[in-house]
């Protein structure tokens, strides 16, 4: 089997990947064992411009929030189904000081294009709100598992996914490509998350994963809106909503535990007064994060046909869009990724 590019990994970074290649004209192949990291698979899919306890502009929010609409409606179109919900969150003030520094924001114009309304009351009985908060814009949350789990079907009955686990030692380049198995490809690109820190080719990149726990519960109270402070919690249907997430870059392999469980509930409490009425489900997954928080978009340095679309960290359905059209520039026109971004500024850990 002949293909221009072979992707490793089909979680987020190599669904939107790919399908921006085919989008381009290209031809791609995809391998992938679901599951092996899940990271996608637990992901609440938010996307929010302004972020942090601080509340500051997210990192490249202007260049990468115009890529993410467009984007996931192309692949809706093509899927016939919709996996992106754009949705106001509503942030509320935690003191008077707050307040006012968002007055002042909302005059600025690196604000203003995420801002659809400040209030100085309460808008919710059920929240605990007594400032007021800000209600932002271009938000929203992805439908993660359902966008993977319909394109994986397309790509199977297009003949374009191998389900297997990638053995790296089976991998041969040769001048002209790299052969795996029976499938030889223009060039191969690790979109496997996590696991590229397995990698022989890879593992000197500073991954820093993180750890995070989320729940789904059910509690009365279901705004259109999500509401977001210390944690988020988005409505779903039938009185369901999902609540996360935890941060954790130190224990790594506790899986869901009691205590960050606890963490979520009590932030849940402090910012919404209805209380719960069951948990549904507590789930937990690693984030592929990194050392400097930016994404890992490159060539390896000693094999030309080698690539690495990875570290999408906290932020992956923001990021991936707009990240998708850099590393298909660098795939196809040969143009170097933006130095934020480029795993050229860690060669020097080789
Ligand atoms: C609790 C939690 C909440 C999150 N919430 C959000 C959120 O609200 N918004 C947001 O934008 N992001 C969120 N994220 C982060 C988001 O999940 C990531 O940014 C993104 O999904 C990472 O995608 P990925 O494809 O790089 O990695 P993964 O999702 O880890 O996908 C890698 C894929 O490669 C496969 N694979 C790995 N090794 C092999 C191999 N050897 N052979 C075959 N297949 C292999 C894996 O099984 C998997 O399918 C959250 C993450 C967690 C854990």
């Amino acid at each position: 089997m002949k293909t221009d590019f072979l992707l490793i990994g089909q979680g987020l970074a190599g669904t939107v990947l790919s399908w921006r290649l085919l989008a381009q004209g290209h031809r791609v192949h995809l391998v992938d064992t679901p599951g092996l990291q899940k990271s996608s698979r637990v992901a609440a899919g938010l996307y929010n411009p302004i972020t942090g306890r601080k509340m500051v502009k997210t990192w490249a929010a202007d260049l990468h929030f115009p890529a993410i609409e467009p984007f996931y409606r192309s692949m809706e179109e093509r899927l016939g189904q919709r996996f992106l919900e754009p949705k106001p969150i509503y942030r509320p003030f935690l003191n008077v000081e707050e307040q006012n520094e968002w007055m002042g924001h909302s005059s600025r114009d690196e604000f203003r294009r995420y801002l659809l309304e400040i209030r100085t009351t309460s808008r919710y009985e059920a929240v605990n709100d007594p400032y007021g908060g800000v209600l932002l814009d271009q938000c929203g949350y992805l439908n993660i598992p359902n966008l993977l789990d319909a394109y994986a079907a397309w790509l199977e009955e297009e003949g374009l996914l191998t389900r297997e686990v990638f053995d790296e030692s089976k991998l041969t380049f040769h001048s002209k490509g790299v052969a795996y198995g029976d499938i030889e490809a223009r060039s191969i690109v690790y979109t496997n998350g996590l696991g590229a820190m397995e990698s022989r080719y890879f593992s000197w990149l500073p991954f820093r994963p993180v750890r995070g726990e989320i729940l789904s519960v059910a509690q009365s109270f279901s705004p259109d809106e999500i509401i977001n402070r210390g944690v988020f919690r988005i409505t779903l249907s039938g009185g369901l909503h999902r609540v996360g997430s935890t941060y954790d870059n130190n224990d790594l392999d506790s899986g869901a535990t009691e205590k960050g469980k606890s963490e979520l509930l009590e932030k849940l409490r402090a910012l919404i007064n209805p209380p719960l009425t069951a948990i549904h489900k507590h789930e937990w997954g690693i984030r592929p994060a990194t050392k400097d928080r930016k994404p890992f978009l490159g060539r390896h340095p000693s094999h030309n046909q080698l690539y690495i679309f990875n570290g999408l960290g906290a932020k992956g359905v923001s990021m991936a869009p707009y990240l998708s059209i850099e590393m298909s520039n660098l795939l196809t026109f040969n143009k170097e990724p933006s130095k934020e971004v480029n795993i050229n500024r860690f060669f020097k850990y080789i």
